[in-house]
């Protein structure tokens, strides 16, 4: 059930409004409308997006929904950046302008989606992996906000990998999707490394767990945005 918000008019620093096709995931190939949210919690090693606040611009919820209703938005993917930084914003957005939210986080911050899951439509919780990324696992924090992320009427999981990714990694995302019963996407890092051979991790983590499946980033060989 939706709770209404009152429009207060919250503002947020977005870098980028812009319809293009779902490159990742379980809906890959949609249309949908991409908000690009400045900042963000962690600092992964392959992070291709500016943590400079520069480059973005400050809107109001207001001017948000006036642009997406320009743009026809249905599916409204909320990206970064992690989203969820600005959950307050989200909040009132979600209650004011009419779509599918699709939220991309990096499945740390439990408490800023708890004040929104009951308006987002999909959730697709990246796990961020210390082999890939350089930060800290955050397995914890990870099995936190998957309790929560279960309710929304489709929940993921996305896992960016290499070659270093390990036994125990494998087995703590493996046991997360496992209690939340929830499919395992699995998605190489680009460009794949001499001689890695994705196909061979798919397969460890297929013989632990069958709800799972390999789709790398397809936008970047469509040379979609
Ligand atoms: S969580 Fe996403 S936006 Fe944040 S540093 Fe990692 S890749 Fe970049």
């Amino acid at each position: 059930m939706l709770e209404k918000t009152s429009l207060n008019n919250k503002k947020a620093h977005i870098v980028e409004i812009f319809n293009s096709i779902q490159g990742e995931g379980l809906f890959v190939g949609e249309m949908q409308t991409f908000v690009r949210f400045s900042g963000c919690n962690l600092r992964c090693a392959y992070c291709d997006t500016s943590h400079n606040k520069e480059i973005s611009k400050e809107i109001s919820v207001k001017e948000l929904t006036k642009e997406l209703e320009e743009k026809s938005a249905k599916v409204v993917s909320l990206t970064g950046g992690e989203p969820l930084l600005h959950s307050d914003f989200i909040k009132e957005l979600t209650a004011n302008f009419k779509a599918s939210y699709y939220l991309e986080t990096n499945g740390t911050l439990a408490d800023k989606l708890e004040q929104v899951i009951d308006s987002i439509d999909t959730v697709a919780m990246d796990i961020k992996l210390k082999s890939a990324t350089g930060e800290e696992n955050k397995f914890k924090e990870n099995e936190k906000f998957a309790n929560i992320a279960k309710n929304a009427k489709n929940f993921f999981i996305k896992i960016v990998f290499d070659e270093n990714i390990t036994e125990e990694e494998i087995e703590n995302c493996v046991k997360i999707a496992k209690k939340n019963n929830t499919q395992i996407i699995l998605q190489p890092k680009m460009p794949l490394a001499h001689n890695f051979e994705p196909e061979k991790i798919f397969n460890k983590f297929y013989k632990k767990y069958e709800f799972t499946r390999l789709i790398p980033q397809t936008h970047k060989f469509l040379n979609i945005r």
